[in-house]
């Protein structure tokens, strides 16, 4: 299998997942997570029509732009607020934010940028230990202080179902995400429009359950690498 099958078996079951949910295909973005790929592999990407990639690294990102161009980049992995400036200029989204202070440094450092970046709430969905993100508990509160920041946008929440071999076992989680979603909606009378959820092992179960974005790493390159 090279990258170019992978990529069409996933967007086969993506497809297959939104005709099952009732969904358009264009109602999901698949973002490519790079952080197993080489800068080569990524441009095979391009050749393959993926235009959104995916880092959790802010300094495999600049290595990899050196090569790659053409994409949208987003940031999934931590951030620490002494990477922000650069984060900002690297990423169009990032799907990682987890405290008010990481929240607050974006946005004063987005001040300048002709266009607003495109921030997540980062939720740890099954509150892991060996997980980033606010704590279900912490979510409100965070979401309270960080949608009112000016130049940034906040668009949805995104969360890591535990680790699994069945994607059954992701849907609970999934499901909760969605409905934190639609209680902020509610209650604080905005719109989100972005779930960022499910991987390579649970993505049609994500998709099922709202998600806009699917974070797929492995079933891209896997196989390819060897
Ligand atoms: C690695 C990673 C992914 C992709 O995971 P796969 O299992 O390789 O598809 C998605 N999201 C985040 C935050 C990751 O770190």
């Amino acid at each position: 299998m090279s990258i170019v099958d992978n990529v069409r078996s996933v967007e086969e079951r993506i497809s297959r997942a939104c005709e099952k949910a009732g969904r358009e295909r264009t109602s999901v973005r698949l973002v490519a997570a790079t952080k197993y790929a080489e800068a080569g592999q990524v441009v095979e990407l391009i050749h393959a029509g993926i235009r959104e990639v995916g880092e959790n690294k802010v300094q495999a990102a600049r290595e990899k732009q050196k090569t790659v161009a053409g994409m949208t980049w987003h940031m999934l992995g931590h951030l620490q607020s002494n990477k922000v400036k650069e984060a900002l200029r690297l990423f169009s989204v990032i799907h990682s934010v987890d405290s008010v202070h990481l929240a607050e440094e974006l946005s004063r450092h987005s001040e300048k940028l002709k266009q607003k970046r495109e921030i997540l709430l980062e939720v740890n969905i099954a509150g892991e230990d060996t997980k980033f993100g606010i704590p279900v508990s912490g979510l409100t509160d965070l979401f309270s202080q960080v949608y009112k920041y000016p130049n940034t946008r906040l668009v949805g929440l995104m969360c890591m179902a535990p680790y699994s071999d069945e994607p059954e076992d992701s849907r609970s989680h999934f499901r909760r995400l969605r409905e934190l979603r639609d209680g902020l909606q509610q209650k604080f009378g905005i719109a989100l429009p972005q779930l960022s959820m499910g991987m390579s092992g649970d993505f049609q179960v994500a998709i099922e359950e709202g998600a806009t974005m699917v974070r797929v790493g492995r079933a891209l390159f896997e196989e390819a690498v060897l």
